[in-house]
């Protein structure tokens, strides 16, 4: 019997590559996404397959599958500062609502659940690099509240699932990660200047560009996901690349990559934008034997190749995306 797999954010970044990866391990895959950030193009070569169903439903109503499940991966969530500002409540009730779905749903079927958290739980990190005991610093009523704090709920009610009904769950704290079917217009860092590069645009850096990040290649991403749903361990562990840079750095590699002849220019930094921020792996090698294993220069050489392939129509269409209709009054 194939293992049935219901993955949410299923259109998205992600949650794409994830479908992919459990099509490939022989699974019956069920994706659900409502489509506010992700995009079926993602997942459009999967549909002819048998093993592959896709549902259009917001998770933090209601959801219903019908049959046994034995993965749950909840991956919906807007996952970049400006989808956050544009979208707060969704992000709130995704993380929130969305998740007690879908522990409710895991509890029924007997899944085994994995959650996608984020390193954003350690808000502007006080400890470098980050380790899975540190608390964090977050400002829970900035702009990035929504997205942290719901996350950090997330992650409470996952545990209280786990103690109190005994659910089996599995947490991944994702670290800035990148590749193939990223959104163009998400307004990250790593799109933002590929984007503008091929569309000969000056490259933006918020603030004075000493601001770190370490940034992972989706290919090492989805190996760590895999591994941590498969182990026994419950509690958070971090999945990320700690080869940290900083974005002004960033900023010239890309020049470097991209052959643009455009030059840097600077505008104000994000509120909250966290200062530095570098995973401490150890936890992953230790349970999973894993670590990232795709080297910046090579993994940012594919993504570059993917927002080549783009269209130039897609390519122009670069304001962010319109959520009005999205949006609850
Ligand atoms: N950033 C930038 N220029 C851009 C977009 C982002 O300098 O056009 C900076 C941003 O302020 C942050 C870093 O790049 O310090 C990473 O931003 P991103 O939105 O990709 O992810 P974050 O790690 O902040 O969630």
């Amino acid at each position: 019997m194939r293992k049935r797999v219901l993955i949410t954010g299923a259109a998205g970044f992600l949650g794409s590559h994830l479908c992919d990866r459990f099509i490939k391990e022989g699974c019956h895959v069920i994706g659900i996404d409502n489509l506010i950030t992700g995009d079926l193009a993602n997942i459009e070569h999967l549909f002819k397959l048998e093993q592959f169903e896709f549902y259009n439903h917001d998770v933090t109503k209601f959801v219903h599958v019908p049959g046994q499940l034995d993965y749950i991966l909840h991956f919906a969530s807007p996952a970049s500062p400006i989808d956050y500002l544009k979208i707060p409540i969704q992000t709130l009730k995704v993380g929130s609502l969305g998740t007690h779905n879908l522990l409710g749903l895991a509890k029924e079927k007997n899944a085994r659940i994995l959650i996608a958290s984020t390193s954003e739980v350690y808000g502007d990190p006080l400890v470098h690099p980050q380790t899975e005991e540190y608390y964090g610093n977050v400002n829970t009523i900035g702009p990035r509240g929504v997205y942290d704090e719901a996350k950090r709920f997330q992650e409470s009610i996952t545990m209280a699932y786990h103690r109190f009904h005994g659910l089996e769950t599995r947490i991944v704290r994702i670290f800035n990660t990148y590749g193939p079917r990223m959104r163009l217009n998400d307004g990250r860092v790593i799109p933002a200047f590929m984007g503008q590069a091929l569309r000969g645009e000056d490259l933006t850096i918020f603030g004075d560009g000493l601001q770190t990040r370490s940034f992972c290649y989706v290919d090492d991403q989805i190996e760590g996901i895999y591994r941590l749903l498969m182990s026994d361990y419950s509690l958070p562990v971090n999945i990320g690349n700690p080869d940290e840079i900083t974005i002004k750095d960033f900023a010239e590699e890309i020049i470097k990559l991209t052959g643009t002849d455009q030059k840097i220019i600077y505008k104000e930094l994000p509120v909250d934008d966290p200062m530095q921020r570098k995973p401490d792996t150890t936890l992953a090698k230790k349970i999973l034997g894993w670590e990232a294993k795709v080297p910046r220069n090579e993994g940012m050489k594919k993504t570059f190749e993917y927002f080549k392939s783009l269209t130039k129509e897609q390519l122009h269409k670069s304001e962010h995306k319109d959520f009005s209709k999205h949006i609850v009054k």
